[in-house]
């Protein structure tokens, strides 16, 4: 390819334009479509299926509009594990023969038996190409260096690095390391993008610091991928993770049981676009019926084109709001406003529901805190209890005037909960390097 050829190639806008800029009803004939196939092949090729479509009294033939989909029934996680130890190793929701699987991947989520999800080479090839679209409306592009520095072993975030290949872009598979490790290959090929968590990127930045490196200045990541926690999504995070390392923030959503990567944010940063091609996505209330578009309820998922497990109305656990305007981006896919919590994760302290992320968008308003954060909840005398331990940045003068009661009343507005706050010295809490852990429920069982 020639240098001018180059450049065109990486000032193109969209990966896929005809795709990505289609009116909303073409987007929804085209899910229609595709859903019809998907579920026609789903009741064809997998026992578990057919015997639950007829359970149901529905059949593929049944679904005129996508909305007919609410006819059919969802299924979870726990059914996931069932099926696959009722029929090892893959389960009987595999609705191709076992030789036409390539890979798997797999969660050990909170029912301890790994679930494994797999692909088959065509499945493997459309989440490839998905990432690599997802990639370029992040501002991936050919001349940059991506360092992937999320789990690689059996995770589904691992092959997401080939899609920074696809597009182009020099690729290090570099998993998870030491920090100061990670931090000497960043600086050895001079990587310009990373991809890691929230809580992973923040405490990198901060060890940079540790080491008198300032990520600003001494490294040269300008875009960091984040995944896995809701931080990417609450703007007082993204912002104070760009501000420690002088790089743009992009938001990515993931699931094992479907793909790598079902939405990433596009370079306005504004809610995920979603991979509506390949996923159809719902949005439910406690009662299974949908919200208002941005308004919260659980994520229900339906794949489009996975061959090999198709997965019809898989509900995710997770509170999510979705909206279908048009992005400012020029795409028109629709996008994911933010994962508010699991409903695992869902507090509910004195009657009310709370996410951790709910309290963490309040802690990162103060300067005065270092972002740190951990949620105590206890029962006293038949009463929850609700503590909030919060590091105080660096260089705060002892327990600075009024500062645990102007948190207390910010978050009592936020969320409508009152708390005791326990303000700790920097670096009290432990660090996570890959998952946070922002709640201690020593309430016994949490829905007893
Ligand atoms: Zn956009």
């Amino acid at each position: 390819m020639s240098a001018v050829l180059a450049e065109i190639g990486s000032a193109r806008r969209f990966w896929a334009p005809a795709l990505e800029t289609q009116s909303r009803a073409d987007w929804d004939a085209l899910k229609l479509d595709r859903l019809r196939r998907h579920l026609r092949h789903a009741a064809e090729g997998s026992p578990y299926y057919r015997a639950a479509f007829a359970a149901a009294g529905v059949g593929p033939e049944d679904l005129r509009t996508l909305d007919d989909l609410r006819r059919f029934p969802t299924l979870d996680k726990r059914t996931l594990r069932d099926r696959q130890l009722a029929v090892p190793p893959l389960g009987d929701i595999l609705a191709v023969p076992e030789r036409d699987v390539v890979y798997v991947c797999a969660s050990s989520g909170s029912t301890g038996v790994p679930t494994a999800s797999p692909f088959t080479a065509e499945d493997f090839d459309d989440w490839i190409d998905y990432e690599a679209r997802q990639f370029w409306s992040s501002g991936l592009r050919p001349d940059d260096r991506y360092g992937h520095a999320l789990n690689l072993s059996l995770f589904v975030g691992g092959p997401c690095v080939l899609g920074a290949q696809r597009l182009g872009a020099l690729s290090v598979h570099a998993g998870t390391l030491p920090s100061e490790r990670l931090l000497q290959i960043a600086q050895q090929f001079r990587l310009t993008a990373l991809w890691t968590t929230p809580s992973y990127a923040w405490y990198l930045g901060e060890t940079a610091l540790k080491q008198g490196l300032d990520p600003r200045r001494d490294l040269q990541v300008r875009r960091l991928f984040v995944a896995g926690e809701p931080g990417g999504s609450i703007p007082q995070t993204r912002q104070r993770i760009e501000a420690l390392w002088g790089a743009k923030v992009y938001d990515y959503y993931g699931l094992s049981d479907i793909f790598g990567s079902c939405a990433g944010m596009c370079e306005r940063q504004d809610g995920l676009h979603w991979a509506e091609d390949h996923i159809h996505w719902e949005v439910l209330d406690a009662a299974g019926e949908p919200v208002h578009e941005g308004e919260r309820g659980e994520l229900v998922l339906t794949t489009l084109t996975k061959r090999a497990r198709p997965m019809i109305r898989f509900r995710t656990g997770d509170i999510v709001s979705f909206t279908t305007e048009p992005c400012r981006c020029g795409r028109t896919s629709a996008r994911l406003l933010g994962v508010h919590g699991r409903l695992d994760d869902m507090l509910i302290v004195k009657g009310v529901n709370l996410f951790p992320s709910d309290v963490e968008a309040v802690v990162r308003r103060f300067a005065e805190f270092n972002g740190e954060y951990r949620l105590v909840v206890e029962r006293v005398q038949h009463l929850d209890r609700l503590t909030v331990e919060v590091e105080t940045a660096p260089g705060l003068a002892g327990d600075a005037p009024g500062l645990a009661g102007r948190f207390a009343h910010a978050l009592k507005s936020a969320s409508g909960v009152s708390a005791e706050v326990r303000l700790l010295a920097p670096e009290t809490l432990p660090r996570a390097t890959h998952k946070a852990r922002r709640v201690d429920d020593r309430r016994g069982a949490l829905w007893g």
